[in-house]
């Protein structure tokens, strides 16, 4: 039987320290605050930024809320996150991704500053965590994974992480952030070979290639730690990853579930990363 790795006692312990800093911040007269955009009335989307409120507006960090078009042109985007940029009043931009086609991704992502970047989208951000540099933040659902494994003691250091998906948004950045932690990477993805004697070499296996119940009993090998990143609904609306858990956790020695596992982490780190925006906009 393997631990269950859950995101509340993660998430509560981040937030404990956010809430305690922000009141600090506001003895200062610092409010941190947050704008989300987003395009439409995607499900997911709405689901996303109604967590975020959930989440964020206890600890009193502000949250605004600003919804395009979903045809909204890309000058209309640029010119908000342009204004929204120089608003010292803002201490975060989150862009709901992915953007609708009209949106050229690359100029869009590179329209945030880093110091406002608090879910890692820019090049300066990611270059950062290329060259171990801190600029900007790293993508906050890479930093949960991290957050996750830190809080429960998993060793990283010499261990073999192997990432399964390379994205911008998760596979890529969670590697890099185990590759700083001395971990030995391996990236898996849609074109590798062999992905279960890969998923098998792990000591550390991460799921983030976005597909439903990829990863099963013939993937795992005891002693090893799961976290599961896909988020699927099945059939009847049910939550489910990239992992077939009712076969992995009964073989490896720690997994997160799909519901309550990493997704629960990934609003407490964006928390975090605002709080750090407002705390660094002191000293510009
Ligand atoms: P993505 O952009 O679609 O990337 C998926 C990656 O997985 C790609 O690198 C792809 O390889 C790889 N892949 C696809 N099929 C594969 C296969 N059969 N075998 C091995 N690798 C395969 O997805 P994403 O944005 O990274 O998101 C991944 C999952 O995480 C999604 O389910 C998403 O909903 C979830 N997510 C969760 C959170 C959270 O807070 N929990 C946050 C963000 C995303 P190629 O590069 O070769 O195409």
């Amino acid at each position: 039987m393997a631990k269950i790795l859950l995101g509340k006692p993660v998430a509560q312990a981040v937030m404990e320290e956010v809430s305690l800093r922000t009141e600090a911040l506001a003895c200062r007269g610092v409010t941190p605050r947050l704008a989300v955009v987003r395009f439409g009335e995607n499900d997911g989307d709405v689901a996303y930024e109604r967590g975020i409120f959930k989440t964020l507006s206890p600890v009193g960090i502000e949250v605004e809320s600003i919804v395009l078009a979903q045809n909204a042109p890309m000058e209309e985007l640029l010119k908000l996150l342009h204004t929204l940029s120089r608003d010292r009043t803002f201490h975060g931009i989150l862009p709901m991704r992915p953007f609708p086609d009209q949106i050229d991704t690359t100029l869009a992502r590179n329209a945030i500053p880093p110091e406002k970047d608090v879910d890692g989208v820019c090049d300066a951000s990611l270059t950062g965590l290329f060259t171990g540099v801190s600029t900007g933040f790293a993508p906050c659902t890479a930093q949960a994974c991290v957050a996750l494994l830190e809080h429960e003691d998993i060793p990283i250091e010499g261990r073999h992480a192997v990432v399964i998906g390379r994205s911008l948004v998760v596979g890529k950045p969670v590697g890099m952030l185990l590759l700083q932690k001395n971990a030995t990477v391996t990236y898996a993805h849609s074109r590798t070979r062999d992905l279960i004697d890969v998923a098998k070499s792990a000591d550390i296996l991460i799921a983030a290639a976005g597909k439903r119940g990829l990863i099963g009993a013939e993937h795992v090998k005891p002693g090893q730690t799961v976290l599961d990143v896909g988020i699927h609904y099945d059939e009847n609306g049910k939550l489910c990853g990239d992992v077939r858990f009712d076969e992995a956790e009964p073989v490896v020695s720690a997994i997160t579930p799909a519901r309550g596992g990493v997704g629960a982490v990934t609003s407490a780190i964006l928390a975090k990363h605002v709080l750090l925006a407002a705390e660094n906009s002191l000293y510009f």
